[in-house]
């Protein structure tokens, strides 16, 4: 590639695009010396006033009769109010006119003398007319500048200069200044090697991931993992937002991106950051409404040519966050661009202990805190928020001259954060706690008893987003892409868990199950009507997928008749309460092993899969059933933790309404 060349073109680019405010001076300057040169002088005779090497010699308008009499005279110009004349030596005249002089003209055409008029409007004025416009424009750009900016938070004094919004640091993070995260911690472990010693990597061969995603809520503490992988490593870190790429001036954004990419470059080894990668990552489809974006489009198609740019053996990774990876534009996901996601989740119990620590290191703290009570009363509330709360504690132990924080300014601390946050975020109150706790638990007791269910790698009462207040992630058995009708009933008991552990044991259904319901009647209705797997519509396909071509869903048409959908309806239906019934059973079966996950639940808020395995095989013991929790072997049970690192699908999550 002709990298030489290309660059050169972006030094030459990259001084406009990099100052529009320069530019724009410029080019106002060029203008007016233009103006000057073709209006000012434009009468070829000069100004009123001596200027440049043209000297004008004010003269009376007798005198200047007398020259005109003299035939001493080029050429004349009359104004509305003045007039210039040249004399054969090149000397230039003005003088005023005196109105009432009607024979001028007449005697110039007698003596011959070349005259012609000019619109004599004062220079002032003509600039001002002729910069008005300007002006104008100009101030309905800063008009919209500033709005923008205030929307997006990127500065437009800011705009000029890209250096100034790239930030480069030499963090001072370490992994033990991030708590709570370990999976996270575990997974950019690798990361901070290759930047350590690259050489290695390079020279064996081996393909590092050039584009990490870290994705989860606002202050959950991902800036902060990635300068820590950079702190670790001890190298740069270069640190955008990315909302500060877009901006009122295409290509602004296109160019930062260059620049950007140039620094880390001449630095390497090192670490680009880009936050809030959505603002330009947003897929090209989703945003489709709102008319093309070229700005956005632009800047997300530099990055993506960068990314492709360099070669896996320059020591560049790029990480970046978002807490929305769902509406990313496919192309940045695809291989040798972002390829990997690193979840950096809200933290549990454990974790707000670890992170409260972290933050209790620069604190004086009283004798008398205990450290998970505070824990316990933040279930639900980021990183950040801890850090906040501590902050917060301490600043009302100074205003209260206290020498350290007390446990009162801690639980005031948080009783304060709660309120602020409790209309921004979910926070589950208790009562929620409970119903989300059996929910979830009923999930995870039918997927680990009912044969072809798959497992539970994980059961989770944190809430996650705005939305789910839950989720029990499932483990897929192996990379599958096909389904046994026994296998697609189990899925459907799984679903229904949910709902009948609520009516179980709080004796009250919620909305917290509507997603599964949803997705259960999908099942049941796809083995009809598309898999020929029930006696209603035997081996009769009754909808075909007909896959739109534009990916905009799946259209279809009626093709049977009113009784086969009769048929079908009342066929779902049964059998939703047949199951339901049946998991219902199970539930009462299993209901002490249901309070156990529940308490471990409550305690702890995050439970493996393992751990919901023993409480059931215990309770199966103690009560002499035969076990039902269907039996891995050591083998696959290590296939499962590569599938689970690699694939973390099948989650549920419910909709809280
Ligand atoms: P994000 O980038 O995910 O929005 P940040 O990394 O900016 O969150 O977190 C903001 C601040 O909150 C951090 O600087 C740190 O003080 C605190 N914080 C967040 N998460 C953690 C964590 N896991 N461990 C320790 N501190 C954290
Ligand atoms: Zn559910």
């Amino acid at each position: 590639m002709s990298d030489k060349e290309s660059n050169n073109n972006n030094d030459d680019n990259n001084f406009f695009n990099k100052n529009p405010l320069i530019t724009f001076a410029l080019f106002s300057v060029i203008i007016i010396l233009l103006f000057k040169v073709v209006v000012g002088e434009g009468g070829g005779l000069g100004n009123e006033t001596s200027q440049g090497n043209v000297r004008t010699k004010q003269v009376s308008y007798s005198k200047f009769k007398e020259l005109v009499n003299t035939k001493s005279l080029s050429k004349v110009e009359i104004g509305q109010t003045y007039i210039k004349a040249k004399s054969a030596d090149g000397q230039v005249y003005s003088t005023r006119i005196v109105p009432g002089d009607t024979k001028l003209i007449e005697e110039l055409d007698k003596q011959g003398i070349e005259y012609t008029g000019f619109s004599e409007t004062n220079w002032f004025t003509e600039m001002f007319g002729f910069l008005l416009p300007f002006l104008i424009i100009i101030a309905i750009w800063m008009f919209f500048a500033g709005r923008m900016q205030k929307s997006m938070g990127s500065g437009m004094l800011g705009m000029g200069n890209s250096k100034k919004m790239i930030n480069s640091e030499k963090p001072k993070t370490k992994f033990d200044d991030v708590a709570g995260v370990e999976e996270a911690k575990e997974e950019v472990q690798e990361i901070v090697d290759f930047l350590k010693h690259p050489g290695r990597y390079v020279e064996i061969g081996a393909k590092i991931p050039k584009g990490v995603l870290l994705v989860g809520s606002p202050g959950t503490g991902k800036t902060l993992l990635a300068k820590a992988v950079a702190g670790e490593a001890d190298v740069p870190f270069f640190s955008v937002s990315g909302s500060s790429f877009i901006e009122m001036f295409v290509g602004v954004g296109a160019a930062r991106v260059r620049d950007l990419f140039e620094q880390a470059k001449k630095d390497a080894p090192s670490i680009i950051f880009i936050d809030e990668i959505d603002a330009i990552g947003k897929s090209r489809a989703a945003g489709g409404m709102m008319g093309g974006n070229d700005e956005r489009e632009q800047t997300l198609n530099q990055l993506l040519a960068e990314m492709d740019g360099f070669g896996t053996d320059t020591p560049i990774i790029i990480l970046a966050a978002t807490n929305r990876p769902e509406i990313l534009d496919s192309a940045l996901l695809r291989p040798g661009r972002f390829d990997r996601q690193v979840l950096v989740d809200k933290p549990d119990f454990e974790g707000r202990i670890k992170i409260l620590k972290v933050h209790m290191k620069n604190v004086k703290i009283d004798d008398d805190v205990e450290i998970e009570e505070v824990a316990r009363l933040t279930a639900g509330l980021a990183g950040a928020d801890l850090a906040n709360i501590i902050n917060e504690a301490a600043l009302l132990a100074g205003r209260k001259s206290q020498k350290t924080v007390k446990q009162e300014n801690l639980f005031e601390s948080v009783e304060r954060a709660i309120a602020g946050l409790s209309k921004k975020s979910r926070r589950i109150n208790t009562k929620e706690k409970k119903i989300v706790a059996y929910h979830e638990s009923g999930h995870a007791l039918l997927a680990e008893t009912t044969e072809g269910a798959k497992k539970v790698s994980k059961v989770s009462i944190v809430p996650r987003g705005l939305a789910a207040l839950g989720y029990t992630l499932n483990k897929p058995e192996e990379n599958r892409f096909m389904m046994q009708r026994n296998e697609m009933w189990a899925e459907v008991d799984v679903l229904l868990g949910g709902r009948a552990a609520e009516e179980v044991f709080i004796g009250e259904i919620s909305t917290g199950a509507g997603n599964d319901l949803e997705r259960a009647t999908d099942i049941i209705k796809s083995m009809v009507q598309t898999y020929g797997m029930s006696d209603i519509a035997g081996l009769m396909v009754l909808e075909k997928s007909k896959q739109s071509f534009l990916g905009g869903g799946q259209q279809s048409s009626r093709e049977y008749s009113e009784k086969m959908a009769e048929n079908m309806d009342e066929f779902i239906k049964s059998s939703l309460n047949e199951h339901y019934a049946s998991v219902i059973a199970r539930l009462e079966e299993y209901k002490d092993a249901i309070e156990d996950m529940v308490a471990l639940l409550y305690k702890k808020e995050n439970i493996t899969g393992e751990e919901v395995q023993e409480i059931i095989i215990n309770f199966e013991k103690e009560n002499n059933i035969d076990s039902k929790v269907h039996i891995v072997t050591d083998e696959i049970k290590e296939e499962l933790k590569e599938d689970a690192k690699m694939t973390k699908t099948s989650k549920d999550e419910e909709e809280n309404k």
